[in-house]
């Protein structure tokens, strides 16, 4: 067999991203102090604040890589690194935004029309618009390309029907990206006949429903579309070319810090507590998680690398998902060790909550944004496996 080589670059980081970073974390820290929030774990899909979404976009926090013309800053990738992964390790409540920020803003800088990048973009990047990812329905999750939400088309534009499920935060979101049939479904071509559109969440026939997980969020959402209209320019980038839009964000989705930071936030609350008396066995296990961590984001930063280069580096995308979201979950069972979690009997004691935060929370991050299996398939067939 061919042998295969994954590409992770290291980037150069000029002084301007490290001046950057340095910014957030003093905001984040005084916002610590004056009370702005109370870190939580998980905090990209649990921690759902709007205000202080907007308090972001006011700093320009907020989709930094896009066009000025646009509501952007002209930044790199690695700017907005900086920025996501400070947010991340303060357990910042960034939820509402984090999508529309990491995928959906470049779907519509990618693919939208004039008008939805000059009215919808400004409004992301100052932390007022949030958009929600409208792929799995009730019987298509790993196969998403099953979906039977269909939209036929009208006089002026498309009706939608259907249901979307697991929608993270679309009870707060103005739109949501919804992957639709438009054409027949054809066994042969499964990929073929998927549109995407951007669909005002207040749009007639459409209704939001909140689901709570087991840690007692309404975190997920089930969508209903009944005949709900939309106009033709709200068809984002080509009628049919639904598949391949959608597999083109998925480096985007799935390489980013939050897919190995998402307990960062404890682990530090760990070493905290136990830095003065740590023992060599906690020691050892804080050295492994930490080095594992330092692997991890340099691949990660290479991905960005590579996604700044114009690639689309779908394989190693999928290595940093599995091998980060392992980690997010490791880091709690090895905690777990030293610290018995105590499910909540009040929230006294902050460590405690977190623990027991982490531990409800930990299952999905196997799950969301293509789960585990599937993201192993796709590493083997990259590797000619399969
Ligand atoms: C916290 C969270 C947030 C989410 N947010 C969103 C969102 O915002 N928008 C959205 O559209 N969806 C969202 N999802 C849904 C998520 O994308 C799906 O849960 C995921 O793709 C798996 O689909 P499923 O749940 O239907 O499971 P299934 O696809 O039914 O899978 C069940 C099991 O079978 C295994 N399996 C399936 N196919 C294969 C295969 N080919 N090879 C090996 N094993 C396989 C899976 O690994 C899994 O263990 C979210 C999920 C979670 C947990």
């Amino acid at each position: 067999m061919e042998s295969v080589r994954f590409s992770f670059p290291a980037p150069e980081i000029d002084e301007s991203v490290d001046e950057l970073r340095k910014e957030v974390r003093a905001f984040l820290k005084e916002e610590v102090r004056s009370g702005g929030f109370i870190p939580v774990t998980d905090c990209w899909c649990a921690g759902v604040d709007p205000d202080f979404s907007r308090k972001l976009g006011q700093k320009g926090w907020i989709g930094v890589t896009w066009p000025r013309q646009y509501g952007g800053r002209d930044l790199s990738a690695l700017h907005r690194y900086a920025i996501t992964e400070e947010l991340l390790v303060a357990g910042a409540p960034v939820h509402a935004h984090w999508i529309a920020d990491r995928q959906s803003g470049p779907l519509i800088l990618a693919k939208g029309t004039e008008d939805m990048k000059r009215n919808i973009l400004p409004q992301i990047a100052a932390g007022k618009c949030f958009i929600a990812l409208g792929l799995s329905e009730p019987e298509s999750g790993s196969d998403l390309a099953s979906v039977r939400t269909r939209a036929a088309r009208v006089e002026g534009g498309w009706e939608i029907t259907g249901t979307k499920l697991w929608s993270s935060g679309a009870r707060h979101c103005q739109y949501m990206t919804v992957l639709a049939r438009t054409g027949e479904r054809d066994p042969d071509k499964r990929h073929a006949g998927l549109t995407q559109f951007l669909v005002p969440l207040d749009s007639p026939g459409v209704t939001v429903r909140g689901i709570r997980d087991m840690s007692g969020v309404e975190h997920f959402n089930e969508t209903h579309f009944e005949s709900a209209f939309v106009p033709d320019d709200a068809v984002l980038g080509a009628v049919g070319e639904g598949w391949k839009q959608v597999t083109s964000e998925l480096a985007l989705e799935r390489s980013g810090p939050e897919r190995f930071l998402s307990t960062f936030i404890v682990l530090e609350k760990a070493m905290q507590h136990s830095a003065a008396g740590m023992n060599g066995h906690q020691a050892a296990v804080f050295g492994s998680i930490l080095a594992r961590i330092r692997a991890l984001r340099a691949m990660s930063l290479g991905v960005a690398a590579l996604l700044d280069q114009g690639h689309s580096p779908e394989i190693e995308a999928a290595l940093v998902k599995d091998l980060g979201t392992r980690l997010e979950q490791d880091i709690i069972e090895r905690l777990r060790e030293f610290w018995p979690i105590q499910m909540k009997q009040g929230y006294g004691d902050e460590f405690q909550s977190l623990m027991s935060d982490s531990l409800l929370r930990q299952p999905s991050f196997t799950l969301r944004g293509g789960t585990n299996e599937v993201l192993r398939g796709i590493i083997a067939r990259g590797v000619g496996l399969n």
